[in-house]
Parts: structure tokens; C-alpha cells; sequence
């Protein structure tokens, strides 16, 4: 997937599963990471690690836990940040979104291609929900379909939540009496 690609995904993804601006910020600032790192740690080399370590969802998925536990599994909000009682919280909160924005871009690329499971040296799951362009940087038709896809529905989980429950758990916990 492209980067604008990433981008768009998860911080549409991320505000519409927290409806939180500064979660979707951080993921957002973390969506790309994994691609770029692979400059950073390989550099001409990176074609022959491309989507293999650095797209290991375990490291990213484990620094992302261990942020959220530090932050007591909170959701930051600028309020309380700017309030600065128990902003710390939010701090580990809105780090712990930055490796979320990593997970996220691994599961992206699955659904375009293949990335490491169990194994970091050996990219052997993913689908071809639909095929990148040929052009580096470019979307294809396809890719561009898979992100109005995620916006949208990230959008509109983002209005039901802000208009209709106090909270995503409420809104769950509602659908789930209904059935
Ligand atoms: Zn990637």
C-alpha cells in the first residue's frame, strides 16, 4: 500500500474506533513507520528485508501494549492532557496509538499483499483484497476503493458514536441487548 494509502486508513480507522482526534494524530505520525525504518535500519539493502522484520506485527503489537497498560488502557484526550492531571496517562496513551499506527499499516499491507505471521523472516500471510499499482507512490484503483471503503465506514461509526451513545462499549453493549 501506498503511503498516502496508510495514512488515510488509520487515522480514519483509529478516530472512528475511539472518536479521539489525538489518538488518530499519533496513529497517524505512526502509520508509515514501518516502511520508512526500513531506510533507517537497511538502507540500499532495505528491497531484501522489504515487509519482512520491520513488518513483524509482534514488536509493534507488544510496544503498543505496554504503552496502554502504562496509560491504564485509556483513550487520551486533549482536555485532560492540557488539564495536566494525570496527564502522563495520556502521554503513554497517545505513544502507545504511535505503534497502534504501525499494527494497523501491517494489517494494510496483508490485505494488498503478504507479511511475516509467526516468523519475521518470512512473509507467508495476507490476501489480494486488491492489486497496488504499478507506478511507485501510486494508488491504484483498487487501493483507492479499499480506503473510501475504510473512511466511510469509519465515518459513520464516528457519527453513530459521537450522536447517539456516550461510548463505543455503549454502543456495543446496546447492539448486543438488541440481539
Ligand atoms: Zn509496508
Amino acid at each position: 500500500m501506498t503511503g498516502k494509502g496508510h495514512r488515510l486508513s488509520t487515522t480514519a480507522f483509529v478516530l472512528g474506533a475511539t472518536s479521539s482526534p489525538l489518538a488518530a494524530l499519533f496513529s497517524f505520525m505512526g502509520s508509515t513507520f514501518p516502511d520508512s525504518s526500513e531506510y533507517m535500519f537497511f538502507g540500499k539493502k532495505r528491497n531484501r528485508y522489504h515487509r519482512r522484520y520491520t513488518h513483524w506485527f509482534v514488536i509493534w503489537l507488544s510496544l503498543a501494549c505496554v504503552c496502554f497498560s502504562r496509560s491504564g488502557w485509556i483513550v487520551p484526550r486533549l482536555s485532560s492532557l492540557i488539564d495536566g492531571h494525570n496527564a502522563h496517562y495520556d502521554v503513554w496513551s497517545c505513544a502507545g496509538f504511535w505503534f497502534m499506527g504501525c499494527v494497523l499499516h501491517i494489517l494494510e499491507d496483508a490485505f494488498c499483499g503478504t507479511v511475516p505471521f509467526l516468523r519475521p523472516w518470512k512473509r507467508d500471510v495476507g490476501m489480494h483484497v486488491f492489486h497496488m499499482s504499478k507506478k511507485i507512490g501510486e494508488m491504484s484503483r483498487g487501493e483507492i476503493n479499499f480506503v473510501m471503503c475504510c473512511v466511510g465506514i469509519s465515518f459513520i461509526a464516528y457519527i453513530i458514536r459521537s450522536f447517539t451513545f456516550g461510548s463505543f462499549y455503549a454502543f456495543i453493549v446496546s447492539i448486543w441487548n438488541s440481539i
